[in-house]
């Protein structure tokens, strides 16, 4: 086969039959397998999914989690059973237009310099705050990680094989995909596209998710924010150091009264506070280290369709 293209499905019973219909228009002259993944959708998308299966046994694979695992464990479970020359990451709400999965394949067939291709979404169609805000994320994660990373770069992405055992390769529980995908390295093409609307329902990564996504990947990528608690308390040690000095001398040597009881409590709740911010930030740590090493499994398979793998 040439290509496995996969689909994370979470509550999309609105578009699984929609982006399937626009997958097979699509990759008519192609060899390839649809892979969707349902993380444990609580609608209807997995009857859908069945019906789908079910009249089109050649091309499509489905699992079904457990339960809701998330959107980067949907993809580590669709590359993991990527079996094929190329695998492709699509969202399964149309957003992500189909036709450009061929432009990703016709790229990397004639280029054999390049391992990987990834949309990059130009955000033309997102509000100001959206772009800005989506912009100094990356802007932080590359510093903070030390890799580049491309602003808008999605998981709209084409890989061969060699990439995809590399991303599987990382076992840890906490996936942040994005991250991974660049930490690996290969050589990386990006081409430029603008997000479509929603076929149907909301998306899922409301500003709340998208806060927690954002801290995930900076605290899962680099450990700058220990080292700024070194550098910060430094810094505070230094001016209080100053400062007592200052205090020494006026009391001391020039035997001035010097008023505190301001002061001081400003002095106690800004430390106080910058005190808990860095044991929240050490706390972040090793909680994650805490989930790591216990090596539970990514996802949970509850069924799959498509698969050899009949309980005898
Ligand atoms: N998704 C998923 N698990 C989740 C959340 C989302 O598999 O916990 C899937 C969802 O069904 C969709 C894709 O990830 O196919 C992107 O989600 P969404 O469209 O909500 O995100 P957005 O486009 O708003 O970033
Ligand atoms: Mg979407």
């Amino acid at each position: 086969m040439k290509l496995d293209v996969i689909v994370p499905v979470y509550n999309e019973e609105g578009n699984v039959l929609a982006i399937y219909d626009e997958l097979t228009k699509t990759l008519k002259n192609v060899k390839y397998n649809i892979l969707f993944v349902d993380d444990g959708s609580k609608d209807s998308s997995y009857k859908k999914l069945q019906k789908i299966y079910n009249d089109d046994k050649k091309h499509v694979k489905v699992i079904r989690f457990s339960r809701n695992f998330g959107k980067d464990a949907a993809i580590y479970a669709g590359l993991i059973n990527s079996k094929s020359e190329y695998a492709c990451i699509i969202d399964s709400d149309l957003q992500q237009n189909p036709k450009y999965i061929l432009t990703m394949l016709e790229f990397l067939e004639n280029n054999d310099e390049y391992d990987e291709v990834a949309m990059v979404n130009k955000y033309e169609k997102e509000s100001l705050f959206q772009k800005v805000s989506k912009k100094c994320f990356y802007k932080i994660m590359g510093r903070a990680s030390g890799q580049s990373s491309v602003a808008g770069a999605s998981d709209f992405r084409m890989f061969r094989h060699n990439v995809v055992k590399a991303i599987i390769s990382m076992k840890e529980t906490n996936r942040f995909s994005k991250g991974l995908f660049s930490w690996v390295g290969f050589n990386t093409h990006y081409i430029e596209y603008n997000v479509e609307k929603r076929h149907s329902g909301e998306s899922k990564f409301k500003f709340k998710r998208q806060l927690s996504y954002a801290s995930n990947g900076l605290l899962n990528f680099s450990t700058k924010p220990l080292r700024a608690a070194t550098v910060i308390g430094a810094i505070i040690s230094i001016i209080s150091f100053v400062y007592l000095v200052e205090i020494i001398i006026q009391t001391l040597c020039l035997g001035k009264d010097i008023p505190g009881y301001a002061s001081m409590m400003c002095v106690i709740l800004i430390l106080g506070g910058i005190q808990l911010l860095v044991l929240g930030i050490i706390g972040e740590y090793i909680a994650r280290a805490f989930l790591e090493v216990k090596k539970r499994p990514i996802y949970i398979e509850k069924e799959s369709l498509g698969f050899d793998n009949e309980i005898l």
